[in-house]
């Protein structure tokens, strides 16, 4: 499967459960999983794949510590689906490259 589709798939799926746990409103449940599946694509979008371990300060454990922090503070809105989204594709990647 296409790296960009199993990031999709997966983030859309992630998103919606995750979604359905923070959430209890059908709105703000389906504004975290687009908002999640829209950041899927984001690190790549900011650091260009030049292999197939591309791994740079954006997919890197700070950047992963600092969205998941940004998702934790923000958490009470589900626009901190976009960092969940973010989140969710460096630990993707990291889990694909072992
Ligand atoms: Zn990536």
């Amino acid at each position: 499967m296409p790296r960009k589709t199993a990031h999709r798939i997966f983030n859309l799926l992630i998103g919606l459960f995750s979604g359905a746990v923070l959430y209890n409103q059908l709105t703000y449940i389906l504004t975290f999983a687009v908002l999640c599946l829209a950041s899927a694509r984001l690190p790549d979008i900011i650091e260009k794949p030049k292999n197939k371990y591309h791994r740079g300060i954006f997919h890197s454990y700070f950047a992963l510590a600092a969205s998941f922090l940004a998702f934790a503070f923000f958490s009470f809105t589900p626009l901190s689906g976009i960092f969940y989204g973010y989140c969710c594709h460096v630990l993707l990647d990291k889990a694909r490259s072992y």
